[in-house]
């Protein structure tokens, strides 16, 4: 018997908040304060009588949320109650949707660690608001702050097809970035923007005897961090119970951060019967096509077809599409090309000097007082070899500083390269006769001896001499010497 190589089956439930600027239901602002129950009102805090009014700005970020991750958008959604009691649930019900969601069907690809491409299929997407929070302290009892109660959610759940804990951060990531893209929502996790439930077990089809454990599920994980050890934790604990020959029971754990363990829950919070029913004061949601196609249209190329497009079209390589899309610095780089830059120069460019001055000064690209045609004007002058790769750096100095031309800079500090062949011939013979002992050195066949010359025009022209040419005529003095 072999279990060496069981399967996890790894499923998630994800909660996000959506970006809206009030609740789903109400006009309470969503802005996060540290002052708990400052943003209620009658309608989030289920006081009688009062009634929700749905948030239009929630379903178009849900639509886009949906949209994002190539779900099938329906024409008619309905709210439902999901019936629990809770003390950070004041109206004994939340409102979610079951039986007609807004979306299903959907699949999303993303890049695991080893740079492999992998996608997981979106059982669904619909809408619900948030509860409230709790707050138990040890010895005095539970604090409710009820200014998430209310909030609008968007709940994406995945089919099983996630296979290692380490798949399930770079999914979660990758999502988050692509929620963010959309601006559907602003993935705070530290503000708990993002929680996931995970579900995992394990099934060996392998040699041997087959075998599979139950489901477990682990609650409410708000880090990427969490998740993945709170995984990692549960796929052994599976391992070990499919190596005893135990199926474990199907059931709802917990993630204890510190000891970085799951533990059950108790039993009583499992046995849920949420009676769903459609909300009677909530009609059903019809969401026109127009709308769909208005926001399809406004979203844009998202992030993995943008990388994919980067490296197809300007012949990079994936990691370089991957820096440019990732950081954000994408849009810079291609209307730098579109000045008519050579894209791997700028993209060379774009994520070298570019990127460590925006990290150097700690601000963002459009912070930067540097227009892509100015950056399009110094690789240009390069490429014209009309300044050295070296004086350019020089000169990138001055225009992030100052924010003025290339061009101007150049011509201001007297920094056009030396390429004026009398000038170069003069300079060359200098140091033919100033260092006789290097250039024997050379003849005898000490190539490198060459680059030391070379160093020497360099240096009496502060770095302006055109090296190529240099060299060149550094050769032609050397070996009509040696022919006299
Ligand atoms: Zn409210």
């Amino acid at each position: 018997m072999t279990f060496d190589d069981p399967t996890p089956l790894i499923g998630l439930e994800i909660h996000v908040a959506l970006a809206t600027d009030s609740k789903m239901f109400c006009p309470c602002e969503t802005e996060f304060v540290r002052e708990p129950n400052t943003q209620v009102c009658p309608v989030c805090l289920g006081l009688p009588g009062a009634l929700p009014v749905l948030n239009r700005r929630a379903v178009e970020l849900g639509v886009l949320c949906a949209l994002a991750l190539d779900a099938e958008v329906y024409p008619e959604m309905q709210f439902e109650r999901k019936n629990y009691h809770y003390p950070d649930l004041p109206k004994g019900y939340q409102i979610s949707q079951l039986a007609a969601p807004m979306a299903e069907n959907g699949i999303m690809s993303f890049t695991d660690d080893d740079g492999g491409e992998k996608e997981a299929r979106i059982r669904r997407v619909h809408l619900e608001e948030d509860a409230g929070k709790s707050i138990h302290l040890p010895g005095e009892g539970t604090l409710l702050d009820f200014n998430r109660c209310g909030v609008a959610l968007a709940e994406v759940v995945t089919e099983p097809d996630l296979h290692s804990p380490a798949d399930v951060r770079c999914f979660l990531e990758q999502l988050r970035e692509l929620l963010r893209h959309t601006g559907a929502s602003e993935v705070r996790m530290e503000e708990g923007e993002l929680r996931c439930d995970v579900n995992v077990n394990l099934v060996h089809n392998g040699e041997g005897t087959p075998g599979r454990t139950e489901i477990s599920e682990v609650k409410n994980l708000s880090s990427f961090r969490g998740v993945e050890r709170a995984l990692q934790y549960e796929v052994e604990r599976h391992r070990q119970a499919l190596r005893r020959g135990d199926p474990l029971t199907h059931e709802t754990r917990h993630w204890d951060e510190e000891r970085e363990v799951t533990f059950s829950a108790r039993s009583k919070e499992e046995s849920h019967d949420y009676r769903y029913f459609p909300d009677p004061d909530l009609h059903p949601v019809r969401i026109p096509r127009a709308m769909i196609d208005d926001l399809q249209e406004r979203m844009g190329e998202l992030p993995r077809a943008r990388r994919r497009r980067l490296s197809r079209e300007y012949d990079l390589s994936s990691y370089d599409a991957d820096v440019l899309v990732g950081g954000g610095l994408a849009d810079f780089f291609e209307e730098v090309v579109a000045e008519g830059s050579n894209a791997k120069a700028a993209a060379n460019w774009v994520m070298g000097e570019l990127s460590a001055h925006l990290n150097a000064e700690d601000i963002g690209i459009d912070e930067l007082p540097v227009q892509p045609g100015q950056l399009a004007q110094l690789l240009d002058m390069v490429d014209s070899g009309e300044i050295s790769g070296k004086i350019a750096k020089e000169v990138w100095g001055a225009v992030v500083q100052q924010g003025c031309d290339p061009r101007a800079i150049v011509e201001e500090r007297g920094l056009s390269q030396i390429s004026d062949d009398a000038q170069l011939e003069s300079l060359a013979r200098e140091v033919v006769e100033e260092h006789e002992d290097v250039v024997r050195d050379y003849r005898s066949g000490k190539e490198k001896a060459l680059g030391f010359l070379v160093g020497q025009i360099m240096q009496k022209t502060q770095g302006k001499a055109n090296p190529q040419m240099a060299n060149e005529k550094l050769r032609e003095i050397i070996s009509r010497e040696g022919c006299e």
